[in-house]
């Protein structure tokens, strides 16, 4: 079969979470929580599917749903997205993403990505017959390099992918670096996807900088979140985009034939449960005390601590305790130390190597504490 996707194989999320379970290993691998959702959150999908909420709904999303999505913009971001036109639900970030990219990336396009970044984009835009430009993030601090954004923009530009909070690096933008990135494709024509599914997982009084904030930027984008990220519920698949009319004409018009909808008593549910925002507000500091108790034991290993800002991920400098390459380590590391990471060369296109491993501390206390337990043994 003449592949379409020749490079591709396993996600090395569904890898490393195989290996976890083969070994009986604290899976610190695959960004997911091992702790239960909010049970009012349950409760609302309940009374919605009780209260016969399981039929088809609207193609974009039900109202309510894309009302509440709307108004948190606006009140944390200051945008008014119309919920008629400009905000649609979807299966997850990762459906979100792919039919923004389907959406815009014609035959020939370039789509500028900046590496490390999430798995799915590249084979996203080989899928629409674009052609990835990566631009690597600064090696060491994972700022975004605006000269050579600038240098890699030419006329076959069509988008521009960014993530903030960043995953893998736990990096979060500044206002600044927003500011810089409106001006520089101020003279372009240059199209945005801003991933944001971290929004809200941002620590030590940092402000999560969304494009919504940006005029100038908010016209040319595509802003995508998920609540599996904020409301601990990664297997509901359920995500958000936002995006001017225009943009999203061209949005739904794959969304409706990609999966049309997404599931209706899911939607009801979050729609209710939108309207207290403490949840969410207090995610900052739920993850904070994660973030620390998880530095705070791994600062007793002989792995390395680098900076996260935001993300419920932390990664960890190799070297001193290892000459294996990341994937090796990161092989190795879950069957004989009983711990499962995620290697940062798979965010890489060409699979650099530079030593450092990636923990998710979206765990139970118990959890990470029993990670840095087997963690100490290096
Ligand atoms: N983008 C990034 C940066 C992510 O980390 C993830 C989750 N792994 C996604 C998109 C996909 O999110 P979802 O689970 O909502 O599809
Ligand atoms: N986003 C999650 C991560 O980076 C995993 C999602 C997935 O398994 N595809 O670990």
């Amino acid at each position: 079969l003449h592949s379409k996707l020749p490079q591709v194989g396993t996600t090395i999320f569904s890898v490393m979470s195989a290996l976890a379970q083969e070994h009986g290993a604290v899976n610190l691998g695959q960004g997911f929580p091992d702790f239960a959702c909010d049970p009012a959150l349950v409760n609302a999908v309940t009374q919605a599917m009780q209260a016969g909420h399981n039929q088809y709904p609207p193609m974009p999303g039900i109202p309510a749903l894309r009302e509440a999505v709307a108004r948190k913009i606006e009140v944390l971001h200051g945008h008014a997205y119309d919920p008629a036109q400009e905000i649609t639900i979807t299966a997850g970030a990762t459906q979100a993403i792919l039919t923004a990219v389907l959406a815009v990336v014609r035959p020939g396009d370039e789509v500028i990505v900046l590496d490390p970044c999430y798995d799915s984009y590249a084979p996203n835009i080989v899928l629409a017959g674009g052609t990835v430009v990566r631009v690597p993030l600064v090696p060491g601090s994972f700022r975004p390099d605006f000269d050579a954004i600038a240098r890699a923009i030419g006329p076959r530009t069509r988008l521009l992918m960014v993530n903030t909070p960043h995953n893998p690096s736990g990096t979060v933008w500044s206002a600044e670096d927003m500011q810089t990135l409106e001006e520089l494709l101020a003279p372009t024509e240059v199209l945005l996807l801003s991933d944001e599914v971290y929004e809200h997982m941002v620590f030590d009084g940092a402000d999560h900088q969304s494009v919504a904030r940006f005029p100038g930027l908010a016209a040319r984008s595509f802003v995508v979140s998920s609540f599996g990220k904020t409301f601990h519920v990664t297997g509901w698949k359920v995500g958000t985009v936002a995006a001017p009319a225009p943009l999203m004409a061209e949005f739904r018009k794959v969304h409706q034939f990609n999966v049309f909808t997404v599931n209706t008593p899911m939607q009801h549910g979050l729609a209710a449960y939108l309207q207290n925002p403490q949840p969410y507000l207090q995610l900052p500091a739920f993850y904070q005390a994660k973030r620390d108790l998880f530095r705070q034991g791994l600062s007793t290993t002989r792995l390395r601590l680098l900076p996260s800002t935001g993300t419920y991920f932390q990664c960890v400098d190799i070297s001193a305790v290892t000459d294996r390459t990341e994937a090796d380590f990161c092989m190795w590391l879950t069957r004989e130390v009983g711990v499962a990471a995620i290697p940062l060369s798979a965010f890489y296109g060409d699979g650099f190597d530079q030593g450092i491993v990636r923990f998710c501390f979206a765990k139970q206390d118990a959890t990470l504490h029993e990670a840095i337990r087997r963690l100490q043994r290096l």
